[in-house]
């Protein structure tokens, strides 16, 4: 994926960028892949398991366990509310 380069913020020597740990209640994901495909930090991916409705519902990706920035735009684009994050 191309990135685009943005300006450096005036202030961020000051602000600290948030990191965020995921829960995902697998049950009651469809295997829409919105979460996966939208990540801005692309810390998602499909699992290789499936849930009891036969979905691959999103795990965190080998590697990229600390690469969530807490923006919940997972949470916000999930329509069965299967996956949160909360601020560490
Ligand atoms: S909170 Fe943001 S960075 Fe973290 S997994 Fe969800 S979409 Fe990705
Ligand atoms: S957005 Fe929700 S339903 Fe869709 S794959 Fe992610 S967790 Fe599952």
């Amino acid at each position: 994926m191309v990135r685009t380069q943005y300006r450096k913020p005036l202030d961020s020597e000051q602000v600290s960028v948030p990191t965020g740990q995921v829960f995902v209640i697998a049950e009651r994901c469809k295997g829409c892949r919105f979460c996966v495909e939208f990540c801005p930090e692309q810390v998602l991916a499909e699992s290789t398991g499936i849930n009891a409705k036969g979905y691959h519902y999103p795990v965190v990706e080998s590697g990229k366990e600390d690469a969530c920035i807490n923006c919940a735009f997972c949470k916000l684009v999930c329509p069965e509310f299967a996956i949160y994050t909360e601020e560490t």
